[in-house]
């Protein structure tokens, strides 16, 4: 008789938080010591722009704690071929430690970065826009931008160096995508995990509720208010909150059809320039829709309801045309519906099956009013299945 091989043993291994959090208002020109003890050599990874607005600040910390910096850019994306140049640049330098500065790709490849070289990771967000500077995990898309995959790291970031100050320099459309990223937590993990009996799961879920009403209470204070005690709530809340949930609630509750239609939307060039939460948020919205219309979920659209005017208030995106796809041809449109739906996509997530051609008809109808439904709905079916008032070219 053959010799059955054993069971490979599953680790469940917990990636809550980062090491340490450095948080306040100018707190990065007080963070040398905290990096010193991680590594002397940082290499700085981040975007063109970012670099060269950081490095006077960096270099200043250089003088005054023993740090001899290095910077090197992640153009064009945090792809495969940006992390094959940017291990020459750990062994040119001979890195100890990598300090990812800006945006959520930056910080995507600085920590998978560090993870393939095995150093510690340093993370400095520039932007509320997502919580990828306390997460344990990278997205890496194609040089062009679009999404290929995700890669689960061993552990989250050494430091975490919240800098308010320095977020409050950003665009106020990043925090305004950043509070869609994270207000998906609840919609995404309500759906994926609400049913879980284990106890990390449940306070995930908990957590995410907590996390949409905290934001929809202080969100439109804050954005006016920038710097002020909501606007620095609403930042915990972006950045560090909601990569709390990631952390206790792991992979099982992460994301479902919000992402998938973010992940999907990247397929298509024109969609580019909307940023992750802009696009994530309108994906709520989309998943919605297909709660309403496969299961009939009257929740569903009451919650849709609510987000329509929530995304009115503090100006995130409701359709294709507030993304910048008013023009997107049928056939675009299919083949980010395709992209959303792949077998190994999170949309498999929800509780029913989806197809690429629900999943369009969704798409165009977000903000669709319920007395109209059944008529608009019937529209969209024949637009997307081209048999009238096609926009395919
Ligand atoms: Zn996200």
């Amino acid at each position: 008789m053959p010799e059955l091989a054993s069971p490979q043993p599953v680790i469940h291994a917990l990636q809550v938080a980062p090491r340490q959090v450095l948080r306040g208002h100018e707190i990065l020109q007080s963070s040398g010591e905290a990096m010193a003890q991680l590594g002397k050599r940082p290499l700085v990874v981040g975007g063109d722009r970012t670099l060269q607005q950081l490095t006077p600040l960096l270099r200043q910390l250089g003088q005054t704690h023993p740090l001899n910096l290095d910077f090197a850019s992640y153009s064009p994306d945090c792809s495969e071929n940006s992390l094959a140049q940017l291990h020459q640049s750990v062994k040119q330098h001979q890195a100890d430690v990598i300090l990812g500065v800006g945006g959520g790709k930056a910080m995507d490849t600085a920590k998978l970065l560090a993870h393939q070289c095995q150093l510690p990771v340093v993370t400095l967000p520039t932007s509320g826009a997502t919580c990828a500077a306390w997460t344990a995990l990278s997205n890496i898309y194609s040089d062009e931008g679009a999404f290929q995959y995700d890669v689960p790291l061993s552990h989250c970031p050494e430091l975490l160096i919240l800098d308010y100050s320095l977020i409050q320099t950003a665009p106020q459309r990043t925090l305004v995508a950043g509070i869609g990223d994270a207000i998906a937590k609840w919609y995404e993990a309500s759906v994926s995990s609400g049913n879980s009996a284990e106890t990390l799961i449940i306070a995930a879920v908990q957590q995410a509720r907590v996390l949409r009403d905290i934001l929809f209470q202080k969100s439109p204070l804050a954005l006016q208010n920038p710097g002020g005690e909501d606007w620095c709530a609403v930042v915990d809340a972006t950045v560090l909150l909601a990569g709390v949930i990631g952390g206790l609630g792991g992979a099982n509750c992460r994301t479902v059809a919000a992402h998938a239609v973010h992940n999907g939307l990247t397929h298509i060039r024109a969609a580019h320039h909307a940023l992750h939460g802009e696009k994530v948020a309108y994906g709520i919205l989309v998943q919605l829709r297909l709660e309403e219309m496969v299961q009939e979920n009257q929740l569903a659209l009451t919650a849709r309801q609510q987000l329509l005017k929530f995304y009115q208030a503090i100006g995130l995106p409701q359709t294709l045309e507030d993304l910048g796809l008013g023009e997107v041809t049928l056939a675009q449109l299919r083949h980010s519906a395709e992209m959303a739906c792949h077998p190994q996509s999170d949309i498999h997530r929800l509780p029913f099956p989806v197809t690429p051609e629900q999943l369009m008809a969704a798409m165009v109808s977000t903000t669709l009013l319920p007395d109209l439904s059944r008529e608009t709905a019937e529209t969209a079916v024949k637009v997307v299945s081209g048999k009238g008032g096609s926009r395919e070219n």
